[in-house]
């Protein structure tokens, strides 16, 4: 690697999210249609050998940073394994994990040891009735004691990802935010996108996270936390409740875009690398690498990638939502 890789708008790109399946075992229905959706074929998936090497080339260009997701990661077999192996490329200082955490209690541990530390957990509600209804029939007790076994585990840092949805969690956000206050957990807020087949029954759901930020500051003051202190923390604004043992973030895309400091590529299970969450813009890497291309051809593609990059995601917040993008969340994962 001759320096850090950069984008035609400078910016850094080192962070590369890497989705390993689009199944899930939950069916959150802003996320995904009732019905589901048409899975890929086992054939279609990139197999672990194939990301493996697609991450080792990236790595030699400048990507440190590698997010394991999916759909939901740990319902394919053998991703422990997987992420043990990834873990020993060189170049590579960090690998986390962003999951349902309906699994997490019994993979806690063998993640610990696979040299996942940093995890982030999607929960959107803290009544178990409401958490049902919004997964479709998940159990909110399994994730809690995924979430107290990472704990004691020593998983640091701990995030929890709320997506704020109007008329469904906006009368929760001070729970969410106490639960800041007693543990050291990372509680953060998501406005939600209009992305995806599900999104589009949703749109008029969308919450400002300036609102939910107000609700919780008239309520428990919010001190901001040194942002240098929180490089790992990417687009999330840290704030913290006096004397809480955790935080609050917020991620804001639609009411406060942070395109200007995008760092990331994603990697779709079947092989696509996208240049922006917003947009349905991406290169296959699966049929070129299939056809037997080289390491060289296959660098080529990222660096062409990197150069579809936009300067903006093109989503707005208000009545003009200028573009929709149809890609769904659970094949890109987040
Ligand atoms: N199964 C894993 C999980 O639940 O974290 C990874 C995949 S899931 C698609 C990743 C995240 O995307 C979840 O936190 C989910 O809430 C979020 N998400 C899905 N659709 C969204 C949308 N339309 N707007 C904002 N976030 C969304």
């Amino acid at each position: 690697m001759t320096g850090p890789m950069l984008d035609r708008y400078n910016r850094e790109i080192n962070y590369l999210r890497v989705s390993v399946t689009d199944r899930c075992n939950l069916r959150c229905n802003y996320c995904m249609p009732k019905e589901g959706l048409s899975l890929l074929g086992h054939d279609d998936i990139l197999k672990y050998e194939e990301i493996s090497r697609i991450v080792r080339i990236a790595v030699s260009m400048g990507i440190s940073k590698i997010r394991i997701t999916g759909g939901e990661p740990l319902v394919r077999r053998g991703v422990v394994d997987f992420i043990a192996s990834l873990s020993a490329t060189v170049g590579l200082s960090d690998i986390s994990l962003t999951t349902n955490g309906t699994l997490l209690e019994a993979f806690a541990a063998k993640l610990f040891a696979a040299w996942v530390k940093r995890i982030n957990i999607s929960l959107d509600s803290l009544n178990a009735e409401k958490y049902t209804l919004i997964t479709r029939g998940g159990d909110l007790s399994a994730v809690l004691s995924g979430i107290d076994e990472v704990r004691r585990i020593g998983f640091s840092p701990i995030k929890i990802n709320i997506v704020a949805i109007k008329g469904f969690n906006d009368n929760e956000i001070l729970d969410f935010a106490k639960l800041s206050i007693d543990k050291p957990y990372q509680i953060r807020f998501i406005e939600f996108m209009e992305l995806g087949h599900a999104a589009l029954d949703h749109s008029s759901q969308y919450l400002s996270n300036t609102l939910v930020r107000e609700i919780i500051n008239g309520i428990y003051p919010l001190e901001p936390v040194n942002s240098k202190r929180h490089k790992g923390d990417g687009p999330a604004k840290i704030y913290r409740i006096a004397d809480g043992a955790g935080e609050i973030g917020f991620i804001s895309p639609l009411s406060h875009q942070f395109c200007h400091s995008c760092n990331r590529l994603r990697l779709t299970a079947d092989g696509h690398l996208l240049v922006c969450l917003l947009s349905d813009n991406e290169v296959d890497l699966k049929g070129p690498l299939r056809d037997c291309c080289s390491d060289a051809d296959l660098a080529d593609l990222i660096k062409k990638a990197i150069a579809k990059k936009p300067i903006n995601h093109d989503l707005a917040c208000d009545e003009g939502h200028i573009k929709k993008c149809m890609k769904d969340m659970s094949s890109i994962g987040g």
